[in-house]
């Protein structure tokens, strides 16, 4: 018994099949029945685990850059921080942490918001970060920031916005859409209009039949938004996710249940969400601003970040146990054979703006 997918039924069954993103956007946001609404998602008890989980020295390493990126985007007077799609508040509590400690008069002055689309994770967040010495406001929306100079960081954001998919059949391209099987069960479908070449990547034509290409106008509309600020108010944007550097071709939805995949369309509301982030769209987005952009691994990042010293320094008041879960930390966060390539970090900001790392 799953109430969104006979919800979803009834709708496609009166009103047609959805797209891909309709579907996702459903399961992830319906606010009686979606994943974020609905559910706490993260950590060991939860359906997965995101680097701030993983260790404490991913926000710390976080902090580091944002100082470095506000002293560079505002000077003396902080720039505000604002973090979207925060989960459970643990990556900004980690990097306040290390923002006061590094910069002690920062406490009271720094001001933060934070965007989040899902009101329970919001109550969340504020039951975190009660108590810590900044002004922190919450925002359902990045449309509705205040102005100023912004540093913008989020991790693991972009990978939970919508995709649409397009399928390449015999006749052509078609929208991938979520329709009713002979059953009244869920299944994929090719929409019956022919996609026009022009709406897709240039290299879509030389795709082999069956090939998917999957765009998201939620996350490249997220990031003109912020590369809009940054463009008119100042500031940079720091932001982790796992994908790649497109073009590319490929399905990439996929759906976690606790920490394992299931079927995308099995359990709608139940299972996380997300698709492969392309990297390229989000710096074409950046660009049309006239920012510049970097990309780099993750691991490469946290490296040239100082993740080893900050180890190192952590470990040297532990025992050789709390030593060896370290090394543990920083083989997870930064080893090519788990998020250190998969993971990638982009940076944006103004051209010609020195932002940290100045190698990676
Ligand atoms: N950054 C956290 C959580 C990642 S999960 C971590 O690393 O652990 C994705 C987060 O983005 C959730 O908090 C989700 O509710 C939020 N989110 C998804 N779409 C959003 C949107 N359009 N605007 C703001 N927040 C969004």
């Amino acid at each position: 018994m799953n109430a969104l997918r006979d919800r979803l039924a009834r709708l496609i069954a009166a009103a047609g099949p959805l797209t891909v993103a309709d579907y996702m956007a459903a399961c992830l946001f319906d606010p009686e029945h979606g994943y974020y609404t609905t559910r706490t998602p993260f950590g060991a008890r939860g359906d997965f685990i995101t680097a701030p989980d993983v260790s404490q020295m991913f926000g710390e390493l976080l902090g580091v850059w944002v100082l470095s990126a506000m002293r560079a985007a505002s000077g003396s007077e902080p720039a505000r921080l604002i973090e979207i799609g925060p989960g459970r508040g643990t990556l900004m509590a980690d990097m306040l942490r290390t923002l006061f400690r590094l910069d002690p008069a920062l406490e009271g002055r720094l001001q933060i918001s934070l965007v989040e689309a899902s009101p329970r994770l919001t109550e969340i967040q504020k039951r975190r970060l009660a108590g810590l010495p900044a002004a922190i406001e919450w925002q359902r929306d990045i449309r509705s920031l205040p102005g100023g100079p912004a540093i913008f960081v989020a991790n693991e954001l972009f990978d939970a916005l919508p995709v649409r998919q397009f399928v390449k059949t015999a006749q052509g391209w078609h929208e991938r859409l979520v329709g009713l099987d002979v059953e009244g069960g869920l299944c994929f479908l090719a929409g019956p209009q022919p996609i026009p070449p022009g709406l897709l990547p240039a290299d879509a034509g030389a795709a082999p039949p069956g090939s998917v290409i999957e765009l998201s106008p939620a996350a490249t509309g997220m990031m003109d938004a912020i590369a809009g600020h940054i463009a008119i108010h100042g500031g940079a944007g720091l932001f982790i996710d796992y994908g790649y550097q497109g073009p590319a071709t490929g399905d990439t939805l996929q759906a976690m249940r606790r920490h394992a995949y299931e079927p995308v369309l099995a359990t709608p509301g139940e299972a996380d969400l997300t698709a492969h982030v392309d990297f390229a769209a989000l710096a074409a987005a950046a660009h049309t601003h006239g920012l510049a952009t970097r990309l780099m691994s993750q691991g490469a990042f946290l490296l040239a970040i100082g993740l080893l010293e900050r180890a190192g320094a952590l470990g040297s008041t532990q025992d050789e146990s709390g030593r060896e879960r370290l090394r543990g930390e920083v083989a997870r966060l930064a080893g090519p054979d788990a998020m250190g390539e998969l993971f990638k970090v982009l940076i944006v900001g103004p051209q010609g703006l020195p932002l940290p790392p100045e190698t990676a």
